[in-house]
C-alpha cells in the first residue's frame, strides 16, 4: 500500500469531455505544491491513461478513478472523492471554481462536515494548516479563510496562481471505491454540450479584450472581438453590454458573471463598476481605454488611455496586424 506524505494536498482533476486534462491542472498542482506534496485524485476517461502527464505536472502520486464506474455523475465522483480523502488524509483538498468542480466538492463538503473556502486567489500556511486567500468587496480588500478543524477543501479561481510543480516519477493506482452506495435521483441519459470557437475561453484565459456599453452597438461590438483576434484573446463584456444584447451573457465578466485573472485584461467602454471590478481586477495587467478620465477603472488599470475608443482600437489592431 502507497504511504502518502503527511502534508499531502489532494488535488482534484478533471478530465474534459475530449479526453483531456481540465485546464487548471497544472495550475492546480503548482499551487498544491507552495503548501504541501501533491496528489491528484484524476477522474480519469475510461481507456485513456492521462497519469504520467498528470505526474509530469508534478503530482507525486496519481489516484485513478475511471470515468466508467463514475458514470458521468458527480455523487459518484463523490464516492471517489471520499474514498481518496480516506487514504491519503491530506491537509487539505483543492479543486478548480469550475462549475462541475464545485458540485462535487460542495457534496462531499455535506457528507463529509468538511469546511470549505470558495474562489482562492492563493494559498499559504500557518500554524492551523493550509490558509486560502482571497480578493473580496470587488478586489476591494483581500482576506484570508483557514479551518479549525479537519483538512479545508479550496476551490482555486483559474489563472489566479503562476506557481507550477516540478515533474515527479509517476507513481499511479486504480482507487477502490464503491460507487453510487448512496439513494440518489435516477438519471436516464447524460451528455455533455460543447460549444466550438476559435477563440480561448474566458475562463482561465490569458488574455480577455471586454467591452462595455461603450460600444453603444451589437454591430460597433464587433470591435472588441476583432482586437481581442489580434491579440489571441477571449472576449468579456460588462453587464451594460449583456443587458443591452451586444453579447450572450456568458460573456459577462463581474460579481454575477465570470471571474477571470489573465495575464491581460483590455476593457473597453466600461466604467469600471464595483460589480464589474470583482470580476477582473486580479488580472496581472490592466488597460483600458475610456474617454472619461474620471471613470473608475482608471484606478485599477496599469496603463490608461483616455479617449474615444472608435479612434483608438481601429489603430491598435492594424499596428498589432502589422506586426
Ligand atoms: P457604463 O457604466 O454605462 O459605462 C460605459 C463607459 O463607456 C463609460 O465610462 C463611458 O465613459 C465609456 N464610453 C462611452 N463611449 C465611449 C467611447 N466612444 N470611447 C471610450 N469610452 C466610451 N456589471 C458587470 O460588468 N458585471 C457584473 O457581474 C455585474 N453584476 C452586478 C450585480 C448587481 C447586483 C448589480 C446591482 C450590478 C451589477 N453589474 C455588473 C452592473 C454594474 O453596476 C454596472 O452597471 C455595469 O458594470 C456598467 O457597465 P459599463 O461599464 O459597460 O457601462
Amino acid at each position: 500500500m502507497t504511504n502518502y506524505p503527511a502534508n499531502a494536498i489532494l488535488v482534484l482533476v478533471e478530465t474534459t469531455p475530449a479526453g483531456e486534462l481540465a485546464k487548471p491542472t497544472a495550475e492546480l498542482i503548482g499551487a498544491a505544491s507552495t503548501v504541501g506534496v501533491p496528489v491528484a485524485l484524476l477522474l480519469s476517461p475510461t481507456g485513456v491513461d492521462l497519469s504520467a502527464q498528470v505526474a509530469g505536472l508534478g503530482a507525486t502520486s496519481v489516484l485513478i478513478a475511471e470515468e466508467a464506474v463514475l458514470g458521468g455523475l458527480s455523487r459518484n465522483a463523490v464516492d471517489a472523492l471520499a474514498a481518496a480523502v480516506s487514504v491519503v488524509q491530506p491537509d487539505a483538498v483543492l479543486a478548480s471554481h469550475s462549475v462541475s468542480s464545485r458540485d462535487i466538492v460542495a457534496r462531499f463538503a455535506v457528507r463529509s462536515g468538511s469546511a470549505v473556502s470558495v474562489d482562492a486567489v492563493g494559498l499559504s500556511r500557518d500554524d492551523l494548516g493550509v490558509v486560502a486567500e482571497h480578493s473580496v468587496y470587488g478586489g476591494a480588500y483581500n482576506a484570508t479563510s483557514s479551518a479549525t478543524f479537519g483538512a479545508p477543501i479550496i476551490t482555486l479561481r483559474q489563472g489566479s496562481v503562476d506557481a507550477r510543480a516540478v515533474q515527479a516519477p509517476l507513481v499511479a493506482a486504480p482507487l477502490q471505491f464503491v460507487a453510487g452506495d448512496k439513494p440518489a435521483a435516477r438519471v436516464d441519459s447524460f451528455e455533455a454540450e460543447t460549444t466550438q470557437s476559435s477563440r480561448p475561453e474566458l475562463r482561465g484565459a490569458a488574455k480577455v479584450v471586454s467591452g462595455g456599453r461603450g460600444l453603444g452597438s451589437k454591430e460597433q461590438f464587433v470591435l472588441v472581438e476583432q482586437l481581442a483576434d489580434a491579440l489571441g484573446a477571449a472576449v468579456g463584456a460588462s453587464r451594460a453590454a449583456v443587458d443591452a444584447g451586444y453579447v450572450p451573457q456568458s460573456h459577462q465578466v463581474g460579481q454575477t458573471g465570470v471571474s477571470v485573472s489573465p495575464q491581460l485584461y483590455v476593457a473597453l467602454g466600461i466604467s469600471g463598476a464595483i460589480q464589474h471590478r470583482a470580476g477582473m481586477q486580479t488580472a496581472k495587467t490592466i488597460v483600458a481605454i475610456n474617454k472619461d478620465a474620471d471613470c473608475p477603472i482608471f484606478e485599477v488599470a496599469d496603463f490608461g488611455v483616455v479617449g474615444d475608443l472608435f479612434q483608438i482600437v481601429p489603430k491598435l489592431i492594424s499596428l498589432l496586424e502589422e506586426k
